[in-house]
């Protein structure tokens, strides 16, 4: 039986002695959370919840903003799956390329990578050049809005101008954070 129910980001689903967390959800000290405006569905058989995006696509133009989850970065790029075009959600399953440049002021020499795995972020689409989408972080709103500890895996708070701590275990890390960073429900 699997009932159906839209989530918001935020959203409580369930607590984890229920089920396991699945697609675009994550586990809030023992809540699980959605990441996505979506429907829930709930897999008795693996005892998961996973929230499905909402449909709505959308053309992607130069000056977009886009939200969606670090699939890969290294150190001068990273690849974006997104799941948000200007706040609508899209479930049309693109990825898009994020152009890490150094930050200004020499903050980012030390090589941090100002995203990570597993990062929410909000971008602006800077080009599409042969089916190929930049994203930029570089304005004030955009950059990661949630993110995961790296050592214990919850969820982040500001610490800083680019810097996110983890209340749980006091790890803390450099990101490129948007200005309301840490905010829950997570604004796409
Ligand atoms: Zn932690």
């Amino acid at each position: 039986m699997e009932k159906k129910l839209t989530a918001l980001p935020g959203d409580k689903l369930a607590v984890s002695e229920e089920y396991l967390p699945g697609l675009n959800v994550y586990d809030d000290s023992g809540q699980l959370r959605s990441l996505v405006v979506g429907t829930v569905q709930r897999d008795q058989r693996k005892m998961e919840i996973s929230v499905r995006p909402a449909v709505k696509a959308g053309t992607l133009k130069v000056g977009d903003v886009v939200t969606g989850q670090v699939e890969a970065a290294a150190a001068s790029t990273g690849s974006i799956r997104i799941y948000y075009v200007n706040e609508t959600p899209t479930d049309k399953g693109f990825t898009a390329t994020l152009m890490l440049r150094s930050r200004e002021g020499g903050r980012g020499a030390r090589g941090a990578p100002p995203v990570k795995l597993g990062d929410i972020v909000r971008c602006k689409v800077q080009s599409l050049v042969n089916g190929i989408i930049h994203l930029s972080v570089d304005e004030n709103e955009t950059g990661v809005v949630f993110a995961f500890c790296g050592n214990c895996g919850r969820p982040m708070q500001r610490g800083g101008a680019n810097r996110a701590k983890c209340d749980e275990c006091g790890n803390v890390e450099e990101r490129k954070l948007a200005a309301d960073f840490g905010k829950v429900p997570v604004r796409p």
